[in-house]
């Protein structure tokens, strides 16, 4: 923790105090290394005093003077004088002492805490395994007062209610796991703060979703893998490494084991009804970021506070209507446009979320009449009007249905950041709303869901054939569904410009980057919420 600390004090808040914590490669390669050498530790002080040298590995020391716990990796004791040996996984680095600042302190604890306990000891050992080198560390007055320094300043920082801020344009966030957790860069540009803003983590995720469609599936766990079975026979298999989370719409059946392997996995585990209504999660436990969510409650709780981030919400959402509109309604009158962009200035008025909800309606109304002239001669099917449960044509039934696959994704970061999704700032709560998620998704849904419905009717891929209309309502067939959703996994992974941060991700990236931020709003790190806004 300490050495984390040094390293960069705000990523061993988020790791120790907000519990949050990503494997990165090098993460993953420093637990391997540590577990070639990690064994049940034995008991030192009376196996040190037997004057011969003793080799003991995983040995846990601490001290309440100190304030401090340590576990050492390989202790070497001489009569009363030992040496910490602590094991790093990369290789030895080419500058003054051979070793970097936060291991020379993180081994210096250990050797503090050996003193406390009565040892005589005056430097330890870095192994740097990539290397194969053991360096030796002199604990000198210089070091030590450094790791005393370190420790206090540490225990302080403990009890603050919000992170240190970001490093600035820091080279050690290129190194740092926490870094998609962080956004060091784009909080910092929230405030004001540095030159550039660096896109620091993969552009999307390359583990993907499984949905499993229809009834009489069975899923099942077997060697590393998840395997779907349907009447006897295996119809698609996937390995465990590969899955991002798992959709279950309508009734199959899923193993405990394949349940508990996935939940073990942080693989969310989400349940539609067979009309794609959203019914709920099962996950493992649950994130441990208490503060956020306390955050999120008094911000829920208060009226000017969760008003100030649902109008920028409702804000985004009409400023996406617009352009969406302006980009595939070529005949959309400007007062319309007009209109659409006076109804978003007043959003950022509005006092309280009664007025934004005047606000909202009024832009859903002149959008919602112009959506019909988005949709291509050659769309076999008219829209009128929003309409849903039942849906009473196959556009409105599209929306419904893409709205609910959105609203799982933005559920299923919400919880990944830590959000409890069922308390908005903007949606009542309500039993089985999941009001955050409704909220966060509003700036999405004309560019991600509107559009994609859009754009499957007018590319030809939905047809007459892929709905059961009835008198009483329109709904998909099972065919019909697998063209949406798969429609809907193009755009949710298409990689866009992120017209503030200036790089390149994915939807689904910017759906996790902006559930992060609105924690940061909450928390009172930034100012303000800004939505997610498309040129
Ligand atoms: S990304 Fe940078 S600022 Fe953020 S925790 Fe890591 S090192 Fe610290």
């Amino acid at each position: 923790m300490v050495n984390e600390y040094v390293y960069c004090p705000r990523l061993c808040y988020i790791e120790w105090v907000q519990g949050e914590f990503k494997d990165s490669a090098d993460t993953v390669e420093g637990r391997l290394g540590h577990k070639r050498v990690d064994r049940p530790g034995t008991s030192v002080q009376e196996d040190a005093m037997d004057g011969t040298v003793i080799h003991s590995r995983s040995v846990t020391i601490g001290s309440t003077n100190l304030g401090a716990i340590a576990k050492i990796d390989l202790l070497e004791i001489e009569g009363e004088v030992a040496t910490p040996v602590d094991y790093k996984k990369g290789k030895m680095p080419d500058n003054e002492f051979n070793a970097y600042l936060p291991e020379m302190v993180q081994l210096c604890v250990q050797g503090l805490l050996l003193i406390e306990n009565g040892f005589k000891t005056t430097g330890g050992v870095i192994y740097y395994i990539a290397s194969k080198k053991r360096v030796t560390i002199s604990f000198t007055k210089e070091l030590i007062d450094k790791t005393k320094e370190a420790l206090a300043s540490m225990k302080n920082m403990i009890d603050e209610d919000r992170p240190p801020p970001p490093l600035v344009d820091s080279p050690r966030c290129y190194g740092c796991s926490l870094a998609s957790i962080c956004l060091p860069d784009e909080t910092n540009a929230m405030k004001g703060v540095g030159e550039e803003i660096r896109r620091l983590y993969p552009s999307r995720d390359d583990q993907t979703p499984i949905y499993v469609i229809g009834e009489g599936h069975s899923i099942r766990k077997s060697e590393g893998r998840i395997e779907i079975w349907k009447e006897g026979e295996m119809v698609a298999d996937r390995p465990l490494n590969d899955i991002s989370q798992l959709s279950v719409y309508g009734s199959a059946n899923i193993t405990i084991p394949a349940m508990v392997e996935l939940m073990g996995r942080g693989v969310p585990i989400g349940f539609f009804s067979h009309s794609g209504w959203f019914n709920g999660y099962a996950i493992g436990t649950f994130n441990k970021n208490i503060g956020l969510r306390m955050a999120q409650f008094k911000t829920g709780f208060d009226g000017t506070l969760s008003n100030n981030i649902a109008k920028m919400m409702i804000y985004g959402k009409i400023k996406n209507c617009r352009t969406l509109l302006r980009r595939n309604d070529k005949e959309c009158p400007s007062e319309s446009l007009e209109t659409l962009d006076l109804l978003a200035e007043r959003c950022l008025e509005s006092k309280d979320n009664n007025s934004l909800l005047g606000i909202e309606g009024a832009a859903a109304q002149i959008y919602f009449s112009r959506f019909n002239n988005m949709l291509k001669s050659n769309c076999p099917f008219d829209f009128n009007e929003r309409n849903k449960r039942p849906a009473g044509d196959p556009v409105n039934a599209a929306l419904s249905y893409s709205y609910g696959m959105l609203v799982k994704d933005v559920f299923n970061c919400l919880l990944l950041v830590g959000f409890d999704p069922y308390f908005g700032v903007y949606h009542r709560p309500k039993h089985g709303k999941p009001a955050l998620a409704l909220d966060l998704m509003e700036e999405f849904r004309p560019i991600i869901a509107d559009s994609i419905v859009m754009t499957a009717f007018n590319n030809g891929e939905l047809k007459e054939s892929d709905f059961i209309i009835t008198k009483i309502g329109t709904s998909f067939s099972q065919n019909g569904k697998k063209k949406l959703i798969a429609a809907y996994e193009r755009r949710i992974n298409t990689e866009v410009t992120h017209p503030v941060f200036g790089y390149t991700v994915s939807y689904r990236r910017i759906i996790e980057v902006q559930a992060r931020l609105l924690g940061r709003a909450m928390t009172r790190e930034i100012d303000s919420y800004q939505p997610f806004l498309t040129r």
